[in-house]
Order: structure tokens, then C-alpha cells, then sequence
């Protein structure tokens, strides 16, 4: 079977290859960096992530772009209200997500991009549509004239041709309700951050960025492009627009959109004061993995629900994945082969890949691994898990790592925080009690590595860093 996704553009999953050869040209709409990343946030770049590894996992290569916007309203109306310049202020939480997405143990993609360093390529592109009637100037800013392209709303599957012809909008972000002749360059006001260009001094509009920098990394025609589900419209729509007006080529092939995080059956948001960050999370005692396995549970196209018990939930079934890793490489087995369990393990591969290559059904990839370790285990209690199955199984779990990524233990900066430790020392009272002695061990261990005694007293285990 080969890989289907699910393109926006048809409605359909359709089967991915890449247009040349095999690379896969893809670009993903990265971070604002106005503040810190939240889980939601998470989501998407998780799923990206998921989507790069899978494709590798295919054997395909990868050219993939990120971008950086760090430049737009709410930067400009924030770091103007803190009084700091705004790459100060950008560049703090650009550092920031990059931290987060190392945690995450995101892939880095093959080039991160950030937009106030192609202004001159944007500036050449509004060029190009201005030579080609795309555009109108109006007080110093240029717009998009949308009646002008034809194909307007082929992505949102949305009929604009009612639209009024000549109102305009020059906010960053609207609905579809609202949809207008958008801004491609806004003109200088007061003290905001400006560059010189032909049309007048101001800065861009947030959407002709991605067209740019995805045109100048990628060529004319991406295979992929993705996202969340908001931007499918207007930032999507937009870029189509601009960059199908200006090359006369189809933009991307493939429009591949995350659906959102809900948090307790609510959208996240400030108001309601239920926004997570990863940093939250990790403060809170969980692990970055946890999040990483709750947030790939649910295929990318459904819509989440996050609380914390479905945290600790993921962190269970991380800690019965890893337990299971240890007593494959520690039992004691008898030579020879169980035919059952080679078929088990074959259907296990089978049934994991053929989920996986559906569109990323990560839920049922996950349940074809779950299902055989709960098959396995059983046989390894009973003794009739042989020597030979051995490494096929461990091949098993190391595909479904390579991933998921979710069984090597974090180590924060080499460092332990207090409350990591204390998980651990619980997981090794728990492994001894159930007589997971190399577990136990190797937790020891592990502590000691981290600069961390263990001591055992008839009152329980105390601890102290060395
Ligand atoms: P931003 O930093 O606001 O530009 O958003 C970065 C990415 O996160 C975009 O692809 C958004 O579509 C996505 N995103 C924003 N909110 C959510 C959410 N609640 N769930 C999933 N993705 C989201
Ligand atoms: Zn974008």
C-alpha cells in the first residue's frame, strides 16, 4: 500500500508521490512569535512532525521549509506596548519554540525561515502581481484585488463572487464572512517597524510571506503544504492567490490541514484561561513525551480533547511500552522460533504501516502495537516467547519509534527536575513490588547517571543530588 493523505483542495484522500523524483518539497506555516507556544500550537507541529517521519519512513527525502513570522499586528502592537525593539522581542520567543520543539523532539526541518530576512523577495512578488493587474494601491498600502482571481475560495470551497468589489481589509487575520481585498503591503503609520520598497515605506501583510519564501525554497509548485484548519482561510486562500496569479502554476499539490486542541470540550483561549504550555506541563510533573503520545493519538484530522487525566493516561501506556522493551532485552528465553508470534509480530508491522500509510491513522497504528504487546506479554508469562522471536519484536517496537519517539526518558538539560525524580523513584518502588528487578536497576541507575543517590530506609527511599 502507499501513502494516501487527505487534500483540502479535492476534499479527498488522494495517494502522495512527489512531483520530482523523490523529494518532497514541503512547507509548513510556522510560529508568530509573540509569545509562547501553546499545546494547541503543539498539535500542528506535531503532526507535521508525524508526516516528515512518516514520509522518511517511506524512504522518501525531504525538503522541508518553516517559517518564522516575526512580523505582524500583534508582535508590532506588543513589543511596541513593552517599548522593546521588535526583534528583541521576536527573537526571545523564536529561541523559545525552538527549545519547545527540541523537547517535542520535533525534526528539525531541512530550513527555518524567518520573514523580516525576505522582504526583499516579497517586495519583488507584489512587484510582479502589481505588473500583472493583481493589485491597487490606496493611501501608501497595496491590496489584492480578489475579483480579479478567478479561482478565489477553490480552497476553502467557499463562492466569494457575491463579495462587494473594492472594500478592503487590512487586518492581518478575518473570517470568511468578512472576506475582502487584502493587503499585501501596509503603509508606514507612526512608530512602527518599516522598510523601504517602491510602492512607499511600510511592511508587509502577513500572507504574502509564506508565498515568497515557499516559492523562493521550493520552486512554483510544492507537493505539500500544511497547517492548522484556521488557515485554511483566509492565510491559504491568500497565498494561492498571490502565488498563483504571479507564476500562473498551481501553488501546492497537496493542502494537508491539522484540526484544532480543544482543552476540557472548550476551545483554548486566554478569556477562559485554559491555555497550556509545554512548559506548564512539564512544571506540572509530566513528561514532554506524554504530551507528544496524547497529542499523535488522535489522527490528525479529528478534533482533540485535551485534560490532564488523558496526560496521565498517555504516560501509562508510555510506561507499560518501555517495561515491555526492558523484559524483551533482559528475559531469559528458550532457544528456538514461535511460528505464532513471528506471525503475530508480521501482522503487527503490517497492520501499523498500512494505518499509518492511511492518511496517519495514528490511533490505529497505535492499537496494532498495543494489541501485540498485550498478546505477547501473555506469552511471555507463559514462557513460550522464544529466543528467535526476540529481535523481530524489539525490529517492531524500534519502526514504531522511529515514529513515535516516545521510549527513550527525557533528561531536562542532563539535569533532573525534582518532581522527574520523584516520578522515577515511584515507577522503581512500583517495578520492585511487581518484581521488574532489571527495571528497578536500571531506573538506580539512570538516577545516578543524573547525579542522584538513591537511599533505601525502612521509612521509604530519600534521595539526594551528589
Ligand atoms: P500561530 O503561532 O498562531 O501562527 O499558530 C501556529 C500554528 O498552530 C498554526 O498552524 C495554527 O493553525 C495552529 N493552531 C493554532 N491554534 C491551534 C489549536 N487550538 N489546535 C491546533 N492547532 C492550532
Ligand atoms: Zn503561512
Amino acid at each position: 500500500m502507499a501513502l494516501s493523505l487527505f487534500n483540502t483542495l479535492s476534499l479527498k484522500v488522494e495517494p502522495f508521490t512527489p512531483s520530482d523524483g523523490n523529494t518532497v518539497r514541503m512547507y509548513s506555516c510556522g510560529p508568530t512569535v509573540y509569545n509562547y507556544a501553546h499545546i494547541g500550537n503543539l498539535r500542528t507541529f506535531t503532526f507535521n512532525d508525524t508526516l516528515r517521519r512518516w514520509l522518511r519512513y517511506r524512504g522518501f527525502v525531504l525538503n522541508h521549509v518553516m517559517n518564522i513570522t516575526d512580523v505582524e499586528d500583534k508582535i508590532i502592537r506588543k513589543s511596541m506596548e513593552l517599548g522593546i525593539p521588535m526583534g528583541e522581542y521576536t527573537s526571545k520567543y523564536e529561541k523559545y519554540f525552538l527549545e519547545d520543539m527540541a523537547t517535542m523532539r520535533f525534526e528539525k526541518p531541512e530550513q527555518i525561515v524567518r520573514a523580516t530576512e525576505h522582504i526583499h523577495e516579497m517586495v519583488d512578488l507584489i512587484e510582479t502581481l502589481q505588473s500583472k493587474g493583481f493589485t491597487y494601491d490606496s493611501d501608501g498600502s497595496v491590496y489584492y484585488r480578489i475579483s480579479k482571481f478567478a479561482e478565489y475560495g477553490k480552497l476553502s470551497h467557499h463562492d466569494f463572487s457575491g463579495i462587494q468589489a473594492g472594500a478592503r481589509v487590512d487586518n492581518d487575520e478575518y473570517e470568511k464572512d468578512n472576506a475582502r481585498d487584502f493587503v499585501l503591503w501596509k503603509a508606514r503609520k507612526g512608530e512602527e517597524p518599516y522598510w523601504d520598497a517602491p510602492f512607499g515605506a511600510g511592511r508587509p501583510g502577513w500572507h504574502i510571506e509564506c508565498s515568497a519564501m515557499a516559492m523562493k525554497y521550493l520552486g512554483d509548485t510544492l507537493d505539500i503544504h500544511t497547517g492548522g484548519v484556521d488557515l485554511a482561510f483566509p492565510h491559504h486562500e491568500n497565498e494561492i492567490a498571490q502565488s498563483e496569479a504571479a507564476s500562473g502554476k498551481p501553488f501546492a499539490r497537496f493542502w494537508v490541514h491539522c484540526e484544532h486542541l480543544h482543552v476540557d470540550m472548550q476551545k483554548m483561549s486566554k478569556s477562559i484561561g485554559n491555555i497550556f504550555t509545554l512548559r506548564d506541563l512539564v512544571e506540572l510533573g509530566h513528561t514532554p513525551e506524554a504530551l507528544r503520545l496524547l497529542l499523535m493519538s488522535v489522527p490528525y484530522r479529528k478534533k482533540l480533547n485535551f485534560t490532564l487525566d488523558s496526560l496521565k493516561g498517555s504516560q501509562t501506556s508510555i510506561d507499560r511500552l518501555r517495561n515491555y522493551k526492558l523484559r524483551l532485552e533482559t528475559a531469559k528465553l528458550e532457544e528456538g522460533t514461535n511460528e505464532e508470534i513471528s506471525k503475530l509480530c508480521d501482522l503487527a508491522l503490517e497492520k501499523f504501516e498500512a494505518s499509518m500509510d492511511d492518511d496517519l491513522n495514528t490511533a490505529e497504528a497505535l492499537a496494532a502495537i498495543f494489541e501485540f504487546v498485550r498478546e505477547t506479554n501473555s506469552l511471555l508469562d507463559e514462557d513460550r516467547f522464544l529466543e528467535g522471536n526476540r529481535a523481530p519484536a524489539l525490529e517492531l517496537l524500534a519502526r514504531f519509534d522511529s515514529v513515535f519517539d516516545i521510549l527513550k526518558l527525557t533528561e531536562v538539560e542532563g539535569k533532573l527536575g525534582d518532581d522527574a525524580i520523584e516520578a522515577l523513584i515511584a515507577e522503581r518502588s512500583s517495578a520492585k513490588k511487581t518484581k521488574q528487578f532489571a527495571r528497578a536497576d536500571e531506573i538506580r541507575n539512570q538516577l545516578l547517571d543524573a547525579g542522584i543517590i538513591l537511599e533505601d530506609t525502612k521509612d521509604g527511599v530519600r534521595w539526594k543530588r551528589k
